[in-house]
């Protein structure tokens, strides 16, 4: 036992590695009591950590020493138990320990400085007043369904009973932000924190602008209005999530990791363009924020508001079995039409009217007809570099990644091949390295070879790019987004980047050149993504009505029949996810069952497949399926071998019921499998 000294045995939570077998929190010593969710620093092997003491019996083996607590945060007050709470959830759900978790989500600094240094953060939080000045914000009157939606979630924030999360399922430009700072304002009034989330870095500024100008003068206190999410500096994450935990943050705006802050006061949780694939982490501790949100509103029995045009199936289908609410908004505010779909039938065009297969000549004349009248317009291409590869026709060689099973894709601007996957770059060879062929040969097109036809095609047209190429340096996006808001750009080329969310103001045409690829996806998931990709893009054009011409959207496809354009055409989001969800039900995909992937990565594929082989006979569970090994999509990542298997099972909690017991078995057997470089398991899969 410990010394007379320590006398207390304490529960902490700490980042153990996997490998070591210690999961759960582990004991340590200490002099005093400490309440469950208070931050310590604890020795573990040559290391010294940060823990959070962790609420559970403690049952140290008779006669074993424990090491003492080396450090107490004794001036940050404790995390709250609803906190614990749903760290124990998620750890639980998505099979890591809370240690690891917690250490994940918790700011990075918190882990590098000392008590002493903390208390020191502590005092010199902001004190000056928030910028903007005390003005009285200027608020619409709510079209009736917005009035409607508010009033649903307005009327259950005092209220403390468990209520189902509202859907709020809304066209681009129908008002649901509106709902959100309504929403919003209710909880503020009501003295209760409010946490938004949204799917992209990008958009938090957008929107930190407008809920600032909305509650400046509700909220006139600094650090009132905060935003959380990664590409805050460490100072900057650690001061806002501070201001979060105190209570002096009211409204916190931020990325999926937000739904981790700790927020004493929780009375709302808006969760925008819910359907988002950015709210599931691909790495580490592989959680859903949305899901997490849900969860979380659940149990402070608070209301949980998701927003989108496009709701994920799994949202869609929970508001078809009643239990999310449904709330519609059924028309853009200000009576703007949706873009009109047309679907550009690429069979039908004879072989000399196209200029090229993307920027055929009916899109140029209507690319020129909108400039001549001065409108802005958007060609989407989801497909960033000059060309996806560069192929020589002589002895058929392609610029294919060393590292990876993928190409590397041509980027013309730097004379570079570039693989999007590890990373790997060199100069575009002057000749074909196979057979010394100077005849080497783009095929395909990015958005870089967009551009350039574009602006071959246009002389005296503003083109302006917009991707994660053109968007590498800090400052670059948010200039490039203001000469589009500024008229400074005619046509603006852009991956799924810009179609998400922004508020083009100007743009009334939307051009989608080459969307097929995704209608034969073998991920099951692809014509969801591809449905809301285009949605989203359609819903840049003719978000201002004042405009003279119709606003149109110019889908190119080789298959205009398929059921998802035609869907698309009528912006019959109901109709295209009745369809999905029969084709899911019938095939037994989610929602309608479970899932879960383990994954391996090795230096070949063999040893991938044999630990995940081996881990299939691990276990067996009559309700539980587990199908055989596979490659990833991308089989092969800077030398690395991927492979994967599925797990599928009828009920979330049979399946969750087997990960119990198959995780701590796939801990045992990975120190038999020394050839597997890493493993993990994805819960609740995005892509399989
Ligand atoms: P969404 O979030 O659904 O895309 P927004 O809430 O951004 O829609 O609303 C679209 C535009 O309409 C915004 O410019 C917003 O200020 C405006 N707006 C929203 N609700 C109203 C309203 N009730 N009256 C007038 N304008 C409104
Ligand atoms: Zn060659
Ligand atoms: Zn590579």
């Amino acid at each position: 036992m410990a010394d007379a000294a320590a006398p207390f045995v304490l529960r902490v939570a700490v980042d153990a590695p996997q490998h070591s077998g210690l999961s759960g929190p582990l004991d340590y010593a200490s002099e005093q009591a400490l309440t469950p969710g208070s931050l310590v620093r604890v020795p573990l092997g040559k290391r010294e950590l940060l823990g959070v003491v962790w609420s559970g019996e403690s049952s140290p083996a008779a006669g074993l020493a424990l090491k003492p607590l080396t450090a107490v945060f004794d001036a940050l007050p404790p995390l709250g138990d609803d906190w614990c709470r749903l760290l124990d959830f998620a750890a639980g759900y998505y099979q890591r320990s809370v240690g690891e978790l917690a250490s994940a989500v918790l700011p990075p600094q918190l882990r590098e400085l000392s008590p002493e240094q903390l208390a020191a953060r502590l005092r010199k939080l902001e004190r000056k007043p928030a910028k903007g000045g005390a003005v009285e914000p200027v608020r619409p009157d709510l079209a009736p369904e917005q009035a409607q939606a508010v009033e649903r979630i307005a009327a259950r924030i005092a209220g403390d009973v468990a209520i189902k999360p509202v859907l709020l399922f809304g066209v681009t430009g129908s008002g649901k932000t509106e709902v959100y700072l309504r929403a919003a304002e209710a909880a503020l009034a009501a003295g209760r924190q409010v946490l938004v989330l949204v799917p992209e870095i990008n958009l938090t500024p957008q929107l930190e602008a407008r809920f600032t100008e909305r509650f400046a003068a509700l909220l006139p206190e600094p650090l009132a209005i905060v935003s959380l999410h990664s590409a805050l500096t460490p100072a900057q994450r650690l001061q806002n999530w501070l201001a979060a935990h105190l209570g002096r943050a009211r409204l916190v705006l931020g990325t999926r990791l937000a739904v981790f802050a700790s927020l004493p006061d929780l009375g709302l949780i808006v969760v925008d363009e819910e359907h988002d694939p950015s709210y599931k982490q691909q790495d580490g501790a592989r959680y859903s924020a949305r899901d997490l949100a849900v969860w979380r509103a659940h149990d402070l029995k608070v209301p949980v508001v998701l927003g989108s045009a496009t709701p994920s199936l799994e949202s869609w289908q929970h508001a078809e079995s009643g239990r999310y609410e449904r709330v519609t908004l059924a028309s853009r505010i200000g009576g703007g039409a949706l873009p009109k779909v047309k679907l550009f039938d690429m069979k039908a065009l004879p072989p000399s009217a196209g200029v090229t297969t993307a920027l055929t000549a009916p899109l140029l004349a209507e690319l020129k007809r909108r400039l001549e009248r001065g409108e802005q317009s958007l060609v989407f291409l989801n497909r960033r570099g000059y060309a996806p590869v560069l192929h020589c026709g002589e002895c058929q060689w392609k610029s294919d990644c060393p590292h990876c099973s993928a190409w590397r894709v041509f980027h013309k601007r730097d004379r570079t091949l570039r693989c999007h996957h590890c990373g790997f770059t060199e100069r575009v060879p002057q000749a074909c390295p196979n057979c010394g062929n100077h005849d080497i040969a783009p095929i395909g097109r990015g958005t870089e070879k967009l551009e350039e036809q574009l602006t071959e095609a246009l002389p005296g047209a503003r083109v302006l790019r917009i991707d994660a190429d053109s968007t590498r340096r800090k400052g670059e996006l948010e200039a490039q987004l203001k000469a589009v808001h500024d008229g400074e750009v005619d046509i603006l080329v852009g991956t799924q980047m810009v179609t998400k969310g922004h508020d083009f103001r100007r743009i009334r045409f939307v051009a989608a050149v080459n969307p097929d690829g995704a209608l034969f996806s073998s991920d099951f998931r692809a014509p969801e993504r591809l449905f809301a990709l285009l949605m989203q893009a359609g819903g840049r054009a003719g978000r201002d009505a004042s405009g003279e011409s119709p606003s149109e959207m110019w889908v190119q496809t080789w298959h205009r029949d398929h059921g998802l354009y035609q869907a698309l055409a009528r912006h019959d989001y109901e109709r295209f996810a009745r369809d999905q969800l029969a084709e899911r039900q019938s095939a037994g995909l989610p929602p309608f069952a479970h899932l879960a992937l383990l994954r391996a990565e090795a230096r070949t594929a063999e040893a991938a497949k044999a630990f995940l082989t081996a881990a299939a006979e691990l276990l067996q569970d009559s309700h539980v399926l587990v199908y055989p090994p596979v490659p990833h999509a991308v089989a092969r990542v800077a030398d690395v071998e991927r492979m994967q298997m599925l797990v599928e099972a009828s009920q979330r909690g049979r399946l969750q019921a087997f990960l119990r017991d198959w995780v701590p078995a796939l801990i045992a057997l990975k120190r038999e499998h020394k050839a597997v470089l890493r493993w993990a398991v994805d819960v609740d899969p995005l892509a399989i």
